[in-house]
């Protein structure tokens, strides 16, 4: 940045060509520095999207931990936040039932085309228009609880695990209690008629929701953060990153000692153990969706964050976590929820037809991957 800018000054400056030449070979010798200079690494902890985000970004060129928070930052509250007034998605569910077209950014009405095609690709197992039946089930009250910011914890400055360790935070609440209201059936079944894919449209730019309907992005927003996050550091070219955004990481370049990246998979029954290591080379996008990441227990029941759209209820398919390794954020975050909802089977045939590998741990405690996947996890 400095050298550019000096470049101009000197450029309006209008020196004689002597004078430029001089400029010239100063310039070109500060470029040549900053090319050559030592491999620093940088580490971030931070909370964003209501979750917590781990940064490690080997880089010749400075610190770019605070430019990567303001791209999750920025995204959250420009487009994908059904909480913040003004963002893109806000704006088509205030405009649900309208009858109006909201027009949105060619980058968000990309991202839905994906997400309007994974939802009907895997049956309704994954269903963008989720929102209404969310809210019912107060998850967002867990997620306030489960964040640490909410608390007015102190966030570290630095987390030297965070390539190590998927996050895996368990439930505090702000009031210490649980949220005791289970919907009813009835509730349930009003909400239901108000989710479904199949209303939402999306025509030439613009999307429509029938009246009461809404977007939930939050089972893809961490994977769109972490495409969006690759993007801006393959720009920077930058030496290597790794990066979780909660449950969905992306990798990029290398570790400049040469070894993989390694991203530890959670242990359901231990949060704290792992049950296993994938080993990385380049850029990969993982997402890991589980029942133990946002929940409450109420009577004994644990009721977690992921929903079956076909039931209303928190999904029941045999399975407390998946993993999905993918070259795209959006569909390696969507994947996994798709495929917890839909269990083993089915989940791994729809990974598979995306290309994707994918690793689940069902509630026996067996590990069943794609074949694909074999190659890179190692069991603990
Ligand atoms: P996490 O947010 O912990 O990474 P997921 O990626 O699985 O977990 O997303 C869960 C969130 O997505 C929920 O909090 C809810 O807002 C939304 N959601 C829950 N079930 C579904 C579903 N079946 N399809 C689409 N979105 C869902
Ligand atoms: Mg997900």
């Amino acid at each position: 940045m400095h050298t550019i800018s000096i470049a101009k000054g000197i450029v309006e400056m209008k020196r004689k060509t002597k004078d430029f030449l001089i400029a010239f070979l100063l310039v070109s010798g500060l470029l040549l520095f900053a090319g050559c200079g030592k491999v620093e690494r940088y580490l971030m902890t931070d909370i964003a999207m209501g979750t917590v985000t781990n940064q490690t970004i080997y880089s010749r060129d400075g610190d770019l931990t605070l430019e990567v928070r303001d791209i999750i930052l920025k995204l959250e509250q420009d487009e994908l936040s059904w909480r913040i007034e003004g963002s893109e998605v806000a704006r088509i569910n205030a405009a649900a039932g309208s009858g109006v077209y909201t027009s949105v950014s060619e980058r968000l009405y990309q991202e839905l085309e994906i997400l309007l095609k994974l939802s009907k690709d895997s049956g309704g197992a994954f269903d963008v228009t989720i929102r209404p039946v969310a809210a019912l089930w107060n998850i967002d009250v867990w997620a306030a609880g489960e964040n640490p910011a909410a608390e007015g914890n102190q966030i570290p400055e630095t987390n030297p695990t965070a390539e190590e360790n998927q996050t895996a935070e368990e439930g505090t609440f702000p009031d210490g209690q649980p949220p005791s209201i289970i919907p009813t059936q009835e509730q349930i079944t009003l909400a239901l008629t108000h989710t479904g894919y199949e209303n939402l449209s999306l025509t030439e730019g613009t999307v429509m929701l029938p009246k009461d309907m809404a977007l939930d992005l939050g089972a893809a927003g961490k994977g769109i953060a972490c495409d969006r996050i690759a993007a801006y550091l393959r720009e920077q070219s930058v030496y290597g990153a790794v990066i979780s955004v909660g449950g969905s990481v992306v990798t990029i370049g290398k570790k400049p000692d040469g070894t993989p990246w390694q991203i530890g998979i959670v242990n359901p029954w231990d949060t704290s153990s792992l049950v296993g290591i994938l080993y990385l080379e380049g850029e990969n996008f993982v997402s890991t969706s589980g029942d133990y990441e946002r929940y409450v227990e109420v009577d004994g029941v644990r009721y977690h964050h992921i929903l079956n759209p076909a039931t209303g209820y928190p999904a029941d398919s045999g399975v407390r976590s998946v993993t999905i390794l993918c070259d795209s954020g959006i569909l390696s975050d969507a994947l996994s929820t798709a495929c917890f909802v839909l269990g083993v089977e089915e989940g791994m045939a729809l990974a598979e037809s995306y290309g994707a590998e994918a690793l689940f741990i069902d509630t026996e405690g067996n590990i069943s991957m794609t074949d694909g996947m074999k190659q890179f996890f190692k069991e603990k």
